[in-house]
């Protein structure tokens, strides 16, 4: 911006008094991603170890801090917000933030408020989303082999999970399901779960495995590119690209022999920076510009500086003016450190 140019209220894209946030690159930042919380009851092996360490509470942000910060972003032009985690259902009193965020659906600023969950809770809170003005949401679910799904879980329960799906598609939700490849786990049951989404009407979105915190295992044991699934799908399906859109990563493509949508997340094998409108805060309020760096802003100390706005807007405008070109996933044999150290469940996905 030149000197004494005046900063207009944005008329599009954004619903406050304040500049829109666009990134050195062009990108307007319309899309915000926070993680509620690092705790989760279950503890996936690609996700987590299986003995963690989470942030002790007096560090998270309370709910409220939480509200104050999601509206500031809505006011500076959010205009989908993704509650995730950890696991979001989870954190004590979560239902109270989704209620409070609604009033940002009702006046038109925010679009869409919708979250990322592994559906354990899903019996207990589907209706109460519902009213919230929560219309769609993403379950993460990588097999259905009950089993199978202990073992990747640990401590999940499959049938649990599918009993707050149906619950979830009775309050009037659409489901996507989230599903990571994995090699040798469960990559031959990718038909069986594209045939069951599509039955049940839900979307289905596979995603590579990201090197993201330490786990337990090898990742290039776990590591699966979705150009190979893709490639052996097609020898069953016919799969047509589609330029839907979901806000988010994925590419979509229909499935015509099940009338279904298919979506890829391939950060490791097609990287969808280019196109990135997102940014991603985590309970404990640092802003992070991109999921595949460790550069980051913390916005809980601008947040508790002062009641008003202006300390924080200001260092939510700094960061934005850092936000990287993307980021530099590899997995192979040679780079076994994750790229960046904290896990997925701290950034949320
Ligand atoms: N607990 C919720 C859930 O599982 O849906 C929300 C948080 S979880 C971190 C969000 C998504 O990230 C899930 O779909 C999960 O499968 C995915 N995920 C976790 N770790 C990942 C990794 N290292 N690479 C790719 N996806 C990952
Ligand atoms: Fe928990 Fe989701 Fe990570 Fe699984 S992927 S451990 S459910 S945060």
């Amino acid at each position: 911006m030149k000197d004494g140019e005046i900063v207009r209220p944005v008329e599009s894209g954004g619903h406050g008094p304040f500049a829109p946030m666009i990134d050195p690159f062009g990108r307007a930042v319309t899309y915000l991603r926070v993680s509620v919380t690092d705790r989760c009851d279950f503890r996936c092996v690609y996700c987590m170890a299986e003995d963690m360490t989470f942030l002790p509470k007096r560090e998270v942000l309370s709910l409220e801090e939480l509200d104050r910060l999601c509206t500031a972003f809505i006011e500076k032009g959010v205009r989908k917000l993704r509650l995730t985690g950890g696991e979001p259902l989870v954190r004590k009193g979560i239902m109270n933030l989704i209620r409070g965020l609604g009033r940002h659906l009702d006046s038109g600023a925010l679009e869409e408020l919708t979250l990322t969950t592994n559906g354990s809770q899903l019996s207990r809170f589907a209706g109460e989303l519902y009213d919230c003005g929560v219309r769609r949401i993403n379950v993460s679910v990588d097999t259905l082999d009950a089993q199978k799904f202990k073992a990747v879980t640990r401590w999940g329960d499959l049938g649990k999970v599918m009993d707050g799906i149906r619950a979830a598609t009775e309050a009037g939700l659409k489901i996507k399901i989230n599903m990571v490849a994995l090699k040798d786990v469960n990559e031959h049951e990718i038909v069986t779960m594209l045939n069951w989404c599509h039955d049940q009407g839900h979307d289905l979105t596979l995603i590579e495995t990201m090197p993201l915190g330490e786990i337990d295992g090898d990742r290039t044991d776990q590591y699966l590119p979705l150009s190979t699934v893709r490639a052996r799908l097609a020898e069953t399906f016919t799969l047509t690209d589609i330029p839907y859109k979901t806000g988010g990563p994925a590419r979509y493509v229909t499935v015509e022999e099940t009338g279904g949508r298919l979506g890829f997340i391939t950060p490791m094998t097609h990287n969808f920076c280019e196109s990135c409108n997102r940014v991603r805060v985590t309970c404990t309020g640092q802003l992070y510009m991109c999921l595949g760096q460790n550069d980051m802003a913390d916005l809980r100390d601008p947040l508790r500086a002062s009641e008003g706005n202006d300390v924080l807007n200001a260092a939510i405008d700094e960061a934005i003016g850092r936000k990287p070109k993307g980021h530099d996933f590899i997995i192979d044999r040679n780079s076994r450190q994750p790229a960046v150290s904290r896990h997925m469940s701290v950034t949320g996905g």
